[in-house]
């Protein structure tokens, strides 16, 4: 539980912010700032930082946070990478215990109920496609469009079901109605 507390520290902190502490130059295009990617040498910038903190790498695919970025940067684990991240962040100096805790808290709790909504709403669409199914005719439009829809809800399950503990943070935090916080 210790190791969780230390990521939910560095959740706050941009990509990018990492990567200039790291050396790396920052070109701004449009919201999105670039860089020339270390992790696999290139002329051309591929490395993109996005207004959301995460980071993705065009050319090599590999992204995500800013504990991932200072792992990757400098070969370190997750772990050891979150820990010199929350020792040296602007939160940390802040003293976030309290505060950070239940801000940590409050973020984990709208990305479960995001979470949980969208996967009910999922079900409920595969379920109904499922019933339209045995009551249709196979092979009429109909059918084929139930179906469809059930395949559709489907796909929708299995992306939510891939997203991890961050990245339903992330989603719940930009697809959500905003004004809850
Ligand atoms: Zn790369």
């Amino acid at each position: 539980m210790k190791e969780l507390s230390v990521f939910a520290r560095c959740r706050g902190i941009p990509a990018r912010e990492v990567a200039r502490r790291e050396g790396l130059v920052l070109r701004p295009r449009g919201s999105r700032h670039w860089a020339l990617c270390p992790l696999h040498g290139e002329k051309t910038p591929s490395l993109m930082f996005d207004e959301q903190g995460r980071w993705h790498c065009f050319g090599c695919g590999r992204g995500g946070d800013a504990v991932a970025l200072l792992s990757a940067l400098r070969g370190i684990s997750p772990l050891e990478a979150a820990r010199q991240l929350a020792g040296e962040g602007p939160q940390h100096k802040a003293d976030p215990r309290p505060a950070g805790r239940a801000q940590a808290l409050k973020l984990k709790a709208r990305a479960d109920a995001w979470y949980a909504a969208r996967w009910e709403a999922a079900c409920r669409e595969k379920l109904e496609a499922e019933a339209l199914q045995e009551a249709l005719t196979p092979g009429t439009p109909a059918f084929w469009q139930a179906l469809a829809r059930q395949s559709l809800a489907e796909t929708r399950l299995d992306a939510l079901m891939a997203l991890g503990p961050r990245d339903r943070v992330h989603a719940a935090l930009t697809q959500e109605t905003p004004s809850t916080s």
